[in-house]
């Protein structure tokens, strides 16, 4: 190894700094004397990761897992610099949530050394050897992926005189931003977390808003009855152990009985599971279809401690088995078997599932559990760590004197951009929110009573989890809940939740509700979504909530969202041009002229592709004015802007849309896309020129409107003629 640089070798002197210099900051209550110290073999964070959907595993550094006690040193020294230095100028310290990150790519970049020189030889690192790594780095993968990658190799530069073994000697790439080196064309790159497609959300939301409005009292009904079962017959055990053994097992026949007697009466069967589970009930040779008896279930509604079908025989309860036997011949059986009444379906007049049993209670809490993520993280624009940091009781009510709703709010701690332990925050929403929140409250009580919690999300299932929080799993639960109501509810050809543009189920992430909720406020305010929550009634809520909230920073993911959408939309302008679709409306002259005014710089030649990044570049003046609407697109000029006549003089930056004259005002540009909703308008103008008591002055001032969207319509129709 060449040592003449770089000294470069296995840490074996012990070194009990802790991990942490003392302001950082720790958990309350923990004792800094209880952290990590430099030369542990691992590493655990977790006392100062204060996120609450971060798994337990990526709070913890195991150095052992280089496999290179030399590599494990420089990634230590590394690590120990970015956790505790600032570098005024290049970067603060980094985050404990996030080191373990920097632990791979470090670990990344030192692996690749030693494959090339077959030991992890500092010495041998050149800027030859640095261009062949990003050069790997870069098949495959995004620049921003790239960029992430590469950023520890302008760390160990940067942080040099901090890192006497792993320090770099020269200046990577001189002169060229990290950025450049990855491959970025442009200085910010776009916001790559994919926006969930109208035909997925729309539905999505939909099931999600009727699990919490219509489902969730069946499924916290039917938890009651379980706990009260069990309650009961903890009772009935404890009675029965202490009566002598015969007096025992004859009350316990005589609950049997008269529990078959009052299944008989009801008309109901002999409680059985919905499905075998392979492996733990697998079915007796040619039995396959024969019913599996709820045991479970029977035991808990007749008052029975478990396993009691087992016992030895010349016991007086040795003969229950065969009563069941003989009462499943008689009354049938009944798939889930617990008492809760199914709530009717309004869409179908059907019972939305069949009755509960154990297992099928667990899934549909985990499912209401993801309906309530979805329903709140779609709807306030917070995002993952921001709702998971909610705890039982964030939400809040403002009503009026006269006791009205006015606002609702939801309290949680905002981590982005922010210090380790993140900051308090408050976001004012809607109704459905609301609804959820306190579904999730109720949902979650039992389990957070007994794991000491506070969180609203929790592993519900009590008997698998080994962890408090659902963390990381929400992603799982999500797309699960996608396909349970394709099962359930839909058919293979009528999905409930249609597949995504490939043609696959749609992969459904955190990060995309936030996205998708800020493009939909952005852009299309008055969509299928917005027409769901009743989005114009909470649009103050929604703007002061979820736009206003600025400590999470949702205005400007809405300002970025209404940025991208502009640039979308003119694109799609220009492809519709492109492809001969007119344009009507007293902008469409303006609007037409600057799209074949980019067709004309950027295609000289009929049959040349447009560059699209150009294409973005010439059109973003035009893109930056467009305001889609209903009845019109607006591209807007305040100086003749029609709505904003009335308006102050501070409100003069945004185009009024509700109050939009789409035949009068010059930055009215209408399309083929906007005729439905005069075709509507329309048809309700001439029903009511039906009504006869008008008087004639309504009746000519409804006809001249009848006149005005008809040409409209026929200026629309004729621009499509032109195709
Ligand atoms: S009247 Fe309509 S088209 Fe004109 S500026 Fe206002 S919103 Fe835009």
């Amino acid at each position: 190894m060449n040592r003449a640089a770089y000294s470069c070798s296995a840490n074996t002197i012990s070194d009990d700094r802790p991990v942490l210099l003392a302001n950082s900051p720790l958990h309350p209550g923990f004792d800094r004397e209880n952290l990590s110290r430099y030369s542990d073999a691992i590493w655990d964070l977790g006392p100062a990761v204060f996120r609450e959907n971060v798994r337990r595993c990526d709070t913890r550094i195991d150095f052992e897992s280089a496999d290179d006690p030399i590599i494990a040193d420089v990634i230590r020294e590394y690590l120990y610099a970015r956790l505790n230095i600032d570098l005024p100028g290049y970067k603060t310290r980094v985050l404990p949530v996030n080191a373990r990150r920097l632990f791979r790519y470090a670990l990344r970049f030192f692996s690749f050394l030693k494959i090339e020189h077959g030991t992890c030889d500092l010495g041998r690192i050149n800027q030859a050897l640095l261009d062949r790594y990003a050069k790997a780095l870069q098949t495959g993968r995004r620049p921003i992926i790239v960029a992430q990658l590469l950023t520890v190799i302008f760390d160990l530069y940067a942080y040099r005189q901090f890192l006497p073994t792993a320090g770099l000697r020269f200046e990577p790439w001189p002169g060229r931003t990290v950025s450049h080196v990855a491959g970025f064309r442009f200085a910010v790159e776009e916001n790559r977390t994919p926006r969930i497609p109208e035909t997925v959300i729309t539905p999505l939301l939909a099931w999600s808003l009727k699990y919490v409005t219509l489902f969730a009292p069946d499924i916290l009904a039917a938890r009651s009855e379980l706990t009260q079962l069990d309650e009961r017959r903890a009772i009935l055990v404890a009675e029965d152990a202490m009566v002598p053994r015969n007096e025992r097992h004859a009350r316990r026949r005589i609950r049997v009985v008269d529990y078959l007697n009052n299944r008989r009466r009801q008309g109901r069967g002999v409680p059985v599971w919905a499905v075998r589970i392979g492996r733990l009930y697998p079915a007796p040779p040619g039995a396959a279809a024969a019913p599996l008896i709820n045991w479970q279930l029977l035991h808990q509604q007749a008052g029975l401690d478990s396993n009691i079908q087992k016992k030895p025989p010349l016991q007086p309860t040795a003969d229950i088995p065969d009563l069941v036997t003989a009462a499943v011949n008689e009354i049938g059986v009944e798939v889930g078997g617990m008492d809760t009444p199914i709530s009717g379906d309004p869409d179908t007049g059907q019972p939305w599932r069949p009755r509960f049993d154990a297992r099928a209670l667990v899934q549909e809490e985990r499912m209401l559990q993801a309906a309530c993520y979805i329903v709140c993280a779609y709807l306030t624009g917070m995002r993952d760590c921001e709702v998971q940091a909610m705890r039982v009781g964030c939400l809040s009510l403002t009503r009026s004197e006269d006791g009205v709703i006015e606002r609702y709010r939801v309290r949680s701690i905002t981590y982005k951009g922010k210090a380790a332990q993140g900051e308090h925050a408050e976001w004012i929403t809607i109704a459905p929110v609301a609804a959820a929140i306190s579904v999730l409250e109720r949902l979650v009580a039992w389990s957070t009573a007994r794991r000491g919690t506070e969180t609203l999300w929790p592993v519900l299932d009590l008997g698998r989890a080994r962890k408090n929080s659902v963390l990381t799993d929400i992603v799982a639960h999500l797309n699960e809940f996608r396909d349970h109501l394709n099962t359930r509810f839909g058919t293979e050809a009528a999905p409930i939740i249609p597949a995504g543009p490939s043609g696959a189920p749609w992969r459904i992430t955190t990060r995309q509700f936030r996205r998708t909720i800020a493009w939909h406020i952005a852009n299309r305010p008055f969509g299928t979504i917005a027409g769901m929550i009743q989005y114009k009634h909470a649009s103050v809520a929604a703007f002061e909530g979820y736009a206003g909230s600025s400590r999470s920073g949702f205005r400007a993911a809405v300002e970025a969202e209404r940025r991208l959408g502009q640039i979308e939309d003119i694109l799609a302008y220009y492809d519709d041009r492109r492809a001969g679709v007119g344009l009507s409306g007293p902008a469409a002259a303006r609007v037409g002229q600057a799209l074949d005014g980019a067709a004309a710089e950027l295609q000289p030649f009929s049959g040349m592709i447009a560059d699209r990044g150009r294409l973005r570049i010439l059109l973003a003046n035009t893109a930056r004015t467009l305001h889609v609407g209903v009845l019109a697109d607006c591209f807007f000029d305040p100086a003749t802007a029609v709505c904003l006549r009335h308006a102050t003089a501070s409100d003069q930056t945004t185009p009024m849309i509700s109050l939009c004259e789409p035949t009068r005002c010059p930055n009215a540009c209408i399309t083929a896309r906007h005729r439905p909703a005069w075709a509507r308008t329309a048809d309700n103008a001439r029903a009511l020129l039906k009504e006869k008591r008008l008087s004639e002055l309504q009746r000519s001032v409804l006809a001249r409107e009848v006149h005005r969207i008809e040409t409209v319509l026929s200026d629309v129709d004729d621009q499509a003629g032109h195709q």
